[in-house]
């Protein structure tokens, strides 16, 4: 929790010198608390007031960033519930791959994880890193792996390896990927933590339990190293999800930092047959990295959108963009549909449009993003609404068709359009997008 305004002020010189820009300390402080303002911009804060306010303003849970541009970003949450506020930073997806695999699946695995993507909604999804565990005990020939991992995907790895010699040598071979060491316990913390600060690396924990992963997280912080990711050990679905719920309630409502680092969850697919379940768990429950035993297209392809659902703002749905989008190749004789910039409503309208045979036009009007019915709810899908966007989408000189379809469901601006488009027919087409396949067959197919 952060602290209040008048805690602030009386760390502050109480001088009212207005060097800050503000008239009083208590001014200063009041916008200190409500995050409008910085502690440097008062020359005479204290050092017992830089260190009691920095530790303030930390996240409540930290970010570690990865990859060679760091854009990679987890961490930073600030509530337990998405529709509290929003969740910050999506969960990361590993593919994990055996230093003592058959070189040539091993192969064949980097390209497809490389060239895997799904494109849904509008948004491109891919995998995020490259989980390398050492089975094999040459430590040379794990080092080298990891570097043509990362020469070859250019995704941030986590070195995961029980063994000491590996992991530096692994982690100097990939020096510039900000990776991860995985995973330090008490008897080598400060060493991997060594190795990890030297080559801007993080480092993931681990221990038997939740008390002494705690111990070990702080004994780290107190030697200057923060880069943390907490790898629980839990040996059920139940005990994934409750130690999980645990610590980040504690991070968040308690502001408890030795919990406040992002998880880093690893399935054994031999301890258990229902991997997809576990990692579903780990995304549902804050999950920072999830690492899937292989290359699995059957599991992506739920996670990528079970994840994409979980992370989408609820205050900024999923738009696409307001203008006239050409459904296969229409031309100026082609039909007129219309619908909101919603993306979900957007691309199932449009592949409806797209299945049911013929080319045609799709108009979108700036509708924040909602739903058709939502939208004319909100007053975001009037008549004067769509003739405005049609005007200036300059639609008119694009098509000869004076005839549009909108949504049954906005079946009550049929008249109002007419009148604000001059020329134009409004033809009410079906509620649903499921429909919109046998409505142009009775309408355009004769
Ligand atoms: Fe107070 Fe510092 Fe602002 Fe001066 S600069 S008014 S001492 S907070």
């Amino acid at each position: 929790m952060g602290l209040t305004g008048l805690q602030i002020q009386k760390l502050l010189p109480k001088t009212n010198c207005k060097e800050c820009g503000s008239n009083t300390c208590l001014a200063f402080a009041m916008k200190l608390a409500a995050k409008q303002a910085d502690l440097s911009m008062c020359p005479y804060a204290s050092e017992e007031a830089k260190s009691v306010l920095g530790a303030a303003s930390e996240p409540p849970v930290k970010c570690i960033e990865l990859g060679a541009d760091k854009k990679l970003r987890i961490g930073e949450e600030t509530v337990l519930y998405r529709h509290e506020k929003t969740f910050v930073n999506q969960t990361l997806l590993a593919i994990n791959i055996n230093d003592d695999e058959n070189p040539e699946i091993i192969e064949t695995t980097l390209k497809r994880l490389s060239e895997y993507f799904i494109e849904r909604v509008g948004e491109k999804l891919n995998i995020e890193l490259v989980s390398l565990t050492q089975k094999g005990n040459d430590p040379y020939k794990y080092a080298a792996l990891a570097k043509k991992i990362w020469e070859k995907t250019k995704k941030p790895l986590i070195l995961n390896s029980p063994d000491k010699k590996s992991i530096l040598l692994a982690a100097e071979a990939v020096t510039g990927s900000n990776s991860i060491l995985s995973s330090a316990t008490h008897e080598n913390a400060t060493e991997l933590k060594n190795i990890a600060a030297r080559h801007n690396h993080s480092l993931a924990i681990t221990a038997e339990t939740i008390d002494e992963l705690i111990a070990l997280a702080e004994k780290l912080k107190a030697e200057g190293f923060n880069n943390l990711l907490l790898n629980f050990k839990t040996y059920s679905l139940a005990e994934l999800f409750q130690i999980n719920s645990i610590a980040r309630r504690m991070a968040l409502k308690n502001n408890y930092k030795p919990l406040g680092y992002p998880f880093l969850s690893y399935i054994d697919p031999d301890k258990t047959s229902d991997e997809l379940i576990y990692l579903v768990t780990g995304i549902t429950k804050y999950g920072g990295i999830c690492v899937l035993s292989s290359f699995d297209l059957a599991q992506l392809l739920p996670l990528m959108s079970l994840r994409q659902n979980i992370y989408t703002d609820p205050q900024k749905p999923i738009q696409v963009d307001p203008k006239a989008y050409p459904i296969g190749e229409p031309d100026e004789n082609s039909p007129v549909f219309l619908t909101t910039n919603f993306s979900l409503t957007y691309f199932m309208v449009s592949s409806e449009i797209e299945n049911s045979g013929i080319s045609g036009w799709l108009v979108v009007p700036q509708c924040e993003g909602m739903s058709v019915l939502t939208a004319w709810a909100a007053g975001k899908i009037s008549g004067a609404q769509i003739s405005k966007a049609i005007k200036e989408m300059n639609f008119e000189e694009q098509v000869k068709t004076r005839e549009i379809v909108i949504p049954g469901y906005v079946a009550q601006i049929s008249g109002e359009l007419e009148e604000c488009l001059p020329g134009w027919k409004v033809v009410i087409g079906p509620q649903e997008s499921a429909d919109i396949e046998s409505f142009v067959k009775v309408k355009f197919k004769k």
